[in-house]
């Protein structure tokens, strides 16, 4: 029977079918971080009972850390709090923590492929919603809740049912100035943000195989902001050439030999999926979000849509956005390049290049915040830090920074921020806070321009 990608790597991993169907399957890797590992190790401790897999457990600061000053003292209490009882728990329990002052520290779904953890064929899961990420690299990566990362650390399985399957096929070439982000940001504008509710997505064509690893990253990465449970990509030749010489993987004919078993991690032609769609790349042009979820995304081109509805309006209101209008020239105050969606070496290349010799637009604040340790040292190492600084860019320290209102850098209440992060909500980055998601190119010449503009314009 000819076998999907998905099929072929859950079926490894079951370890028993129990009564209603549902099935015990075994976790590879589990990663934690300081904001939903609290409850489950408080869980370990009133039963007495230890991390039972603790080669297998991997813990990260990333969403309190501070941006700037990392080897002073967190300022922010409850911030504290949190990264303070990671540390003492991953102490505790003997969990090996790529903690703050670490020189492999970074958000956990940067870190995880950089380190070569994440690998093809295997399970991963975290208490986080963008573990999807990882499934670039051709594995079942999804988020779970506080009560599962408990019996992840405790079992190293996890009862699941196993969700249905779903293809998304994209054939073509991107166009000069469309990337990954804004692929999936169209992806999304098309089948909602509950269009994959309920099933596991691999992401197939000529378009997909194009990506960078980074960009494979960055399109599994959001493939839960439209409901899907998680994403995937069967691993080729680029994803090998990626992975080879990183920290936990073996070299020469070891690797060799791993990578004679990832060849196999593909979906059998014939075998079939529950749903299928697709697109042409053609059509995908620059993308912005006018709303506040991803799925209300445009291409740059188009115009807000006009539709009765009272949800819609409420976003446009909290927008203070007209339907019909064009998000081109739109002002914007902060513009902010980072988070697990869009914070690698790729995506700081691709700004510096972008902004090299430009000057960023007096009225804007403008923050470029490395996924990890070892891309701010990588973007050093280039030099583009001097670009970045030349521009007037501000280059951090690696956290998940303004993703999300949890640490220092917030964006006022009412102020737009142009942002390569992946969730737009109300509030996302800070009390009242409005949120264009958009990808690095997009971000950056909004930044020079202090309006949002279609990037392409500097390309032709
Ligand atoms: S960068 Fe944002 S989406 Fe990614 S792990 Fe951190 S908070 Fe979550």
């Amino acid at each position: 029977m000819p076998k999907t990608l998905f099929d072929k790597i859950w079926d490894a991993h079951v370890v028993k079918e129990i009564a209603g169907g549902r099935q015990v399957i075994y976790i590879d890797n589990h990663f934690i971080h300081e904001v939903t590992s609290p409850q489950a190790f408080d869980g370990l401790r009133t039963r007495g009972i230890d991390v039972f897999r603790t080669n297998k457990t991997i813990a990260t600061a990333d969403h309190n850390v501070p941006t700037q000053n990392q080897h002073l003292p967190i300022q922010d209490p409850l911030s504290k709090k949190q990264v303070d009882t990671l540390i003492s728990n991953c102490e505790e329990f003997q969990v090996d923590l790529y903690g703050l002052g670490h020189k492999k520290q970074g958000i956990v779904h940067v870190i995880g492929p950089e380190l070569g953890i994440t690998r093809p064929g295997t399970t991963i899961v975290c208490g986080d919603s963008h573990t999807s990420t990882h499934g670039a690299f051709g594995n079942i990566a999804f988020g779970i809740g506080t009560s599962q990362v408990e019996q992840v650390l405790s079992t190293q399985c996890l009862i699941l049912d196993k969700p249905k399957k779903m293809r998304i096929t994209v054939e073509g070439q991107l166009e000069a100035g469309v990337s990954a982000k804004d692929l999936i940001l169209y992806i999304i504008s098309k089948l909602t943000v509950g269009g994959c509710t309920g099933y596991f997505v691999e992401y197939a064509g000529s378009a997909i195989r194009g990506l960078s690893m980074e960009g494979r990253m960055t399109v599994c990465n959001m493939s839960i902001e439209m409901g899907a449970r998680g994403g995937m990509i069967a691993p080729d030749e680029k994803t090998f050439e990626y992975m080879k010489g990183r920290e936990h993987l073996p070299s020469g004919a070891a690797y060799e030999a791993l990578k004679a078993q990832w060849r196999l991690l593909k979906t059998d032609a014939g075998a079939t999926f529950d749903k299928e769609v697709s697109f042409g790349a053609a059509d995908i042009t620059p993308m912005v979000t006018y709303g506040t979820n991803p799925g209300m995304g445009i291409r740059i081109t188009d115009k807000i849509p006009q539709l009765d509805s009272v949800s819609f309006n409420k976003s446009l209101e909290y927008m203070d956005y007209q339907q019909g209008e064009s998000m081109e020239n739109k002002t914007v105050q902060h513009v902010f390049i980072g988070s697990c969606t869009n914070s690698r070496i790729e995506d700081l290349r691709l700004v510096a290049d972008f902004v090299k010799g430009k000057q960023k637009h007096a009225a804007i604040k403008a923050m470029i915040v490395p996924g990890s340790k070892q891309v701010e040292l990588q973007a050093k190492q280039e030099g583009l830090d001097v670009i970045f600084e030349q521009a007037g860019f501000e280059l951090r320290q690696p956290g998940c920074s303004a993703c999300l209102g949890m640490n220092e850098d917030k964006v006022g209440a009412g102020e737009y921020c142009i942002s390569t992060s992946n969730r737009n909500f109300e509030g996302r980055q800070g009390p009242g806070a409005r949120t264009i998601l958009a990808s690095p190119l997009m971000a950056a010449a909004a930044a020079i321009e202090g309006k949002i503009v279609d990037v392409r314009k500097y390309l032709s």
